[in-house]
Order: C-alpha cells, then sequence, then structure tokens
C-alpha cells in the first residue's frame, strides 16, 4: 500500500479559489497541498476559460499582499466608471436619452479607497498563470492531474483517496473544487438553488474607440449583457441569453454573429470586431446550505455558486480565502485543532452572511431586470433614477462592491493573513 501524504490543509481544487488559498495559508506558516485534475499548463491555455473577472479593489488588494501584483498590474484594466442602464438602446447609458441610467465614478470615492479604481478588469487565464508561477515560486506542493474521489472524516484528521488511489491526510480538508464538490458531497452538505435558464456568452471584442475604462451594463429583457473594458483597447462581453438562444449564437457562423453583436452593440465604441473563441456558460444559483463540518470548510464556487450580472461570484470566493486563511493562522498560532468545529465555526459566522446577501441580491436583480413587464419598468427605472440622485447611495454601493464594507480580513486590507 502507498504512504500517505501528511500536510497541515488538503485543498481540493487549484482553481482561482484554491490557489489563491494555498498561497495565503503557506503565507501564514501553515503546509497545504493542492490537488487538481487539470494541469497548471492546462488551465493557461486560451481555450480553457474564455472570461474575464472584474475584481474588487480589495480583492486585487490580497492578490497584491501575496506577491502577485507584478504578474497581474500590466494585465489589469482599471475600470474607473460604471454605466448601468435598462434603456433598450445601445449607447443609452453614455447618456443619451432613451432610458434610466446610474453612474458610479471611482472618483467619488477615491478619498476612502486611496485612489483605487472601482475594480479591476483581468483575463482568468492572467490570473490563473500568475497564480501557477506563485505557487511554483513558493514550492508548495500540487497534486495534478489528480482528482479527489473520497474523503473519510475520523476524529482527529480527515482522509482524502484520490482517482488513482494515493491516500493524503490533515486536520482540514477545503472544497474549492467549484459546483461538483466532491469533497461537499463527501461531508454530507446539502446545496439548494435553481437554474435561471439562461446562458451567459463570453466574447472578447476590439474596439474602433477607447472605452476609458467604463464598463457598461444594460438590462434587457433577455437578460444583462455587460460591455467589459480590457487593456489593449478590448473588451470582454457577457451577452446573457434564454440558453437555446445562447447556444445558437456560439454555433453561429461569423458573420451572423458580428451582424447580431453590432445591433446588440451599437456604435458608441466605432467598429468591434470579435476574435477568438466564444465561450457558453448556463447560469445558475448554487448555494452550500453549510461552509463548515467537522474537519471539513467550502470556500468559492463550491459553496456558492451565483449570477454573473454583478461580477461578484469569484470575489465572494476570495473574500472567503481572506477569512479562512486569517481564521486558521490565528487558530495555529494559539495552538488550536485547525480542524476542529470550533476554530471551523468562526469562520462560517464570518462569511455567512455576505455570502447570502450577495447571492440573493444578484438573483434578485437578475429578476428585476430581466423581463419586459411594463409595470417593473416603471419601478426600476424609478429606483435606477433616485439612487443615481443621491450621492451617499451610489457611494455606498461602490463600496459595498468594491469590498470595502464590514469586518475585512487583514488580506483584503492588504496586510499579511
Ligand atoms: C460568464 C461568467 C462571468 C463571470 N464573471 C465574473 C466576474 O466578473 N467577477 C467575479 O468575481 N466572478 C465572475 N464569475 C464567477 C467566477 O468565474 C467563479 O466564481 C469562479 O471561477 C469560481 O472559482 P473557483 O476556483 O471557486 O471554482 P472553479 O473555477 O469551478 O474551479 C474549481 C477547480 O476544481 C477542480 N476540480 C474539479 N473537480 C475536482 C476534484 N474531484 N478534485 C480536485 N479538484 C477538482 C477543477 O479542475 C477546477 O480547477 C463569472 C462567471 C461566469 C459564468
Amino acid at each position: 500500500m502507498s504512504d500517505v501524504i501528511e500536510a497541515d490543509v488538503i485543498i481540493a481544487g487549484a482553481g482561482l479559489t484554491g490557489a489563491t488559498l494555498g498561497l495565503a495559508l503557506a503565507s501564514a506558516g501553515l503546509t497545504p497541498v493542492l490537488i487538481d485534475p487539470q494541469p497548471f499548463d492546462a488551465q493557461l491555455a486560451p481555450t480553457f476559460d474564455g472570461r474575464a473577472s472584474a475584481i474588487a479593489f480589495s480583492s486585487f488588494r490580497q492578490w497584491r499582499a501575496l506577491g502577485l501584483g507584478p504578474s497581474l498590474e500590466p494585465h489589469a484594466q482599471r475600470i474607473e466608471q460604471i454605466l448601468v442602464t435598462d434603456a433598450r438602446s445601445p449607447g443609452a447609458s453614455t447618456g443619451a436619452p432613451g432610458g434610466a441610467w446610474l453612474r458610479f465614478d471611482a472618483a467619488e470615492i477615491a478619498d476612502r479607497s486611496d485612489g483605487e479604481p472601482l475594480g479591476y478588469m483581468l483575463e482568468n487565464r492572467r490570473s490563473r498563470a500568475a497564480l501557477a508561477e506563485a505557487v511554483e515560486r513558493a514550492g508548495l506542493t500540487v497534486l495534478a492531474p489528480a482528482a479527489v474521489a473520497g474523503v473519510a472524516f475520523g476524529d482527529a484528521r480527515a482522509e482524502v483517496t484520490l482517482a488513482d488511489g494515493r491516500r493524503l491526510a490533515a486536520p482540514l480538508v477545503v472544497g474549492c473544487e467549484g459546483r461538483g464538490s466532491v469533497v461537499r458531497d463527501a461531508a454530507g452538505i446539502e446545496t439548494i438553488g435553481w437554474s435561471y435558464g439562461q446562458s451567459g456568452v463570453v466574447a472578447t471584442v476590439h474596439l474602433e474607440r477607447d472605452h476609458e475604462g467604463v464598463a457598461h451594463e444594460y438590462f434587457l429583457p433577455s437578460g444583462p449583457f455587460a460591455i467589459l473594458p480590457l487593456t489593449e483597447r478590448r473588451a470582454s462581453l457577457v451577452w446573457t441569453e434564454p440558453t437555446r438562444r445562447a447556444d445558437a449564437l456560439r454555433s453561429a457562423r461569423d458573420e451572423i454573429f458580428h451582424a447580431h453583436l453590432r445591433r446588440r452593440f451599437g456604435d458608441f465604441l466605432g467598429e468591434v470586431e470579435a476574435r477568438g473563441p466564444r465561450f457558453v456558460y448556463p447560469l445558475s444559483l448554487q448555494m452550500a446550505t453549510r461552509l463548515t463540518g467537522p474537519r471539513v470548510a467550502l470556500a468559492g464556487d463550491a459553496a456558492h455558486g451565483i449570477h454573473p450580472l454583478a461580477g461578484q461570484g469569484l470575489n465572494l470566493g476570495l473574500k472567503d480565502v481572506a477569512a479562512l486563511a486569517e481564521v486558521l493562522s490565528e487558530a495555529a498560532r494559539l495552538g488550536e485543532d485547525i480542524g476542529s468545529e470550533a476554530v471551523l465555526e468562526r469562520y462560517a459566522r464570518w462569511r455567512r452572511l455576505d455570502n447570502i446577501a450577495v447571492s440573493l441580491a444578484c438573483d434578485g436583480f437578475n429578476r428585476l431586470f430581466s423581463n419586459d413587464n411594463p409595470a417593473l419598468r416603471l419601478v426600476r427605472g424609478a429606483g435606477l433614477a433616485v439612487v443615481n440622485r443621491i450621492g451617499p447611495a451610489r457611494r455606498l454601493f461602490m463600496q459595498e462592491a468594491g469590498g470595502a464594507l464590514g469586518d475585512l480580513p487583514r488580506l483584503l486590507r492588504g496586510e499579511a493573513p
């Protein structure tokens, strides 16, 4: 029988959440082991994950604190403004008549954010590459390709079995394997949720005119349509449609896709041209009913998979990481058992409310906006106009979206865990 690999924390899933957690724990002096069925190299290919993510400024601080700044900064596009509208005509959010709109401007909270932008747009492949480099630099043990097949939770430790038969043991296992978490299932933690019947079509477009760091979000009856600024005068589109229409857009010939794109996008940024592959992501809500159990914790999409309309999914996962790393590092310093329920409950208490509030807010916004009900149009138009006129409300939204409110873990303030 093969030897058992020992660690302080076994992290199932070396995606954006798991790899960040590995680095955070290592910087706190713990010994994590990362496991993923995908080798890091495969995750870096342009065809692996076409998404770009809006990274809240507090999440970006955490990556900087973990040493990713020099690799990420050249690729990070500052988001200076966010324009939200439920107008149907493209470009209405630039202020043209035709619909209610709401404007968030980084300059308005500069005094509280040290001049940070509202967030940064980063292509996931760039973030994955930076994390892979940092994980290697830090000398972390990464078992990949390898998949967690089962977990046995004992009194003093948990034992993980990999699909290839290898075994690992640690006082704590963290499930970071996304929505299909094996660790979550092995711990008997249930999920609740529903499908939105929508899918997000993701593509990268090249623009004739500079986007000036402005992100646009149109709430259209079929679902939100977001134009998110990237470096090199490009933008990432997240184009939400009912699933059947989204699948048709993915497989449409280039000229057909471009015709739809021009109609939807308009010409306020000049000619737009989609280059590279299109990706389609089915959208659903999936929430774990608990974040922890004896010798187990969940983080990232394993704990909460949400609608992407406000760009908060990964940010929630990165907030989980910051809180969990701080709880574990303090417990280890005090000589406590890091996998005990008493310690893990501190993590659950820290993250539970924020995870539920953000997930349900995104769900509610999608329901309120993804329809053409005239009464709701009236209400939401009035709502957008009112919030737009009230400076303190706007500033509160911006700080919440930036992850700057509440009891922040040290990493989200840019400090060591
Ligand atoms: C269209 C779209 C746009 C989005 N835009 C944004 C945005 O702008 N901002 C934002 O914050 N969020 C955004 N999100 C959400 C964000 O992409 C997710 O929250 C994030 O990718 C979750 O990362 P994760 O590491 O938790 O999970 P995953 O990315 O699902 O990673 C899970 C990892 O676990 C591994 N794994 C799977 N099974 C096993 C196993 N048995 N054993 C070990 N490992 C396993 C997988 O290989 C993978 O590497 C968006 C989502 C979508 C769909």
